[in-house]
């Protein structure tokens, strides 16, 4: 039976992707070497490098005076790194779920953090719209995607203090206005490539305006000035993520993605909203997440919940049990996940409707 994967993450990559690691893991670039037993200087991994920062430019139309890194740790070190970094005395964060409440709390080991507004009360199921931030707050702090929660920001904010945002599940979702922030960052294994590597988009002119000492691995000026390669990169997730850049460029790039996105989750909060049975936990539309879709069962139907899931598996639906924090189910659209695979939902949906 055809799998369909919704996880939220690690999740579903290109066919292409997997298909391109599987060959150079067995010989890459005409080595007759393992692409996971050959140096990261040697030239054929240097020009991976070289080519997955050129992708990063050329797809989210990068302007100059930004650098573009790959480093290790996870978005969860960005959390800390970013404060480290550029934060002189205070920064404003907007709280809309787990991942922001998480980069919040690494704020405070280095500064005063202003909540700017929290969506919180009501289980952050909503975007907040109208907060102050602070003029001198050195940046703002943003969570575009709330993968827990299914929520996002899908307009590239105005402020008057550098922009940061952590665009770990929404990265390549959509065409981003790169000049309006000052950091975009990710880990990579929700919309690009395997987990291990971090993405980090930075205009350099927001660094050195701290005077605390920062540790070497830690200063994003170390990884500016070695390319990346001061350490050993993480490899082999470097490598999936070019073959996903060349397969979002083969398929039309950021707007095409942005149209599909539009298209699938339309069809499936269409599904949520027609379908007796289920409700979206995310009511208001503008709010709602093209990559992580959250739904409950209605409440007159709170008993049909683990039955449905064991419906959706023997169909084939993977990974489609909600967060704890929310509960319910969350179906994760990510680029790769072909129309198929929603259509799929929608009428297992439909059917399990129907026999009740
Ligand atoms: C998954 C996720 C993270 C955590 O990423 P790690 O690479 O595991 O540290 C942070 N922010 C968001 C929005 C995420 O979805």
């Amino acid at each position: 039976m055809k799998k369909h994967n919704f996880y939220a993450g690690p999740s579903i990559l290109p066919q292409y992707t997997i298909d391109k690691v599987a060959e150079g893991v067995k010989n890459f670039a005409g080595t007759g070497l393992s692409v996971m037993e050959v140096s990261h200087r040697g030239k054929e991994f240097v020009a991976v490098m070289e080519e997955a920062v050129s992708l990063f430019k050329e797809l989210l139309e990068i302007p100059a005076g930004y650098e573009v890194l790959f480093l290790g740790g996870g978005a969860s070190l960005q959390f800390a790194m970013i404060p480290m970094n550029i934060m002189q005395k205070k920064a404003a964060y907007l709280n809309t779920g787990e991942w922001a409440s998480k980069a919040i709390k690494e704020g405070k080991f280095f500064g005063e953090v202003v909540e700017v507004a929290s969506s919180k009360d009501r289980n952050f199921c909503y975007v907040p719209k109208n907060y102050e931030i602070p003029d001198d707050a050195d940046y703002f702090h943003i969570t575009t995607n709330n993968t827990i929660f299914g929520t996002q920001l899908r307009k590239d904010l105005d402020v008057s203090v550098p922009l940061v945002a952590d665009m770990s599940s929404d990265i390549f979702s959509r065409p981003v206005d790169v000049s309006k922030y000052g950091i975009i960052y990710g880990g990579a294994q929700k919309n690009l490539a395997p987990a291990g590597v971090t993405f980090v988009i930075i205009k350099e002119d927001i660094l050195g305006k701290v005077d605390r000492p920062i540790p070497t691995m830690l200063n994003y000026k170390t990884h500016i000035s070695k390319g990346s390669m001061f350490n050993t990169p993480p490899v082999l997730p470097v490598f999936a993520a070019v073959q996903t850049l060349n397969w979002l460029k083969d398929n039309g790039g950021l707007k095409a993605m942005e149209k599909r996105n539009i298209e699938k989750a339309g069809m499936l909060y269409d599904e949520i909203d027609r379908n007796r049975l289920f409700k979206t936990t995310v009511n208001d539309v503008e709010d709602r997440s093209l990559m992580n879709i959250c739904f409950v069962m209605n409440d007159e139907y709170k008993e049909l919940e683990s039955e449905f899931m064991e419906f959706a598996k023997s169909r084939g639906m993977i990974g489609i049990a909600g967060h704890r924090s929310v509960g319910g189910f969350r179906a994760s659209t990510y680029n790769a996940l072909p129309k198929e695979s929603v259509e799929a939902l929608v009428s297992v949906m439909k059917e399990f409707e129907s026999d009740k």
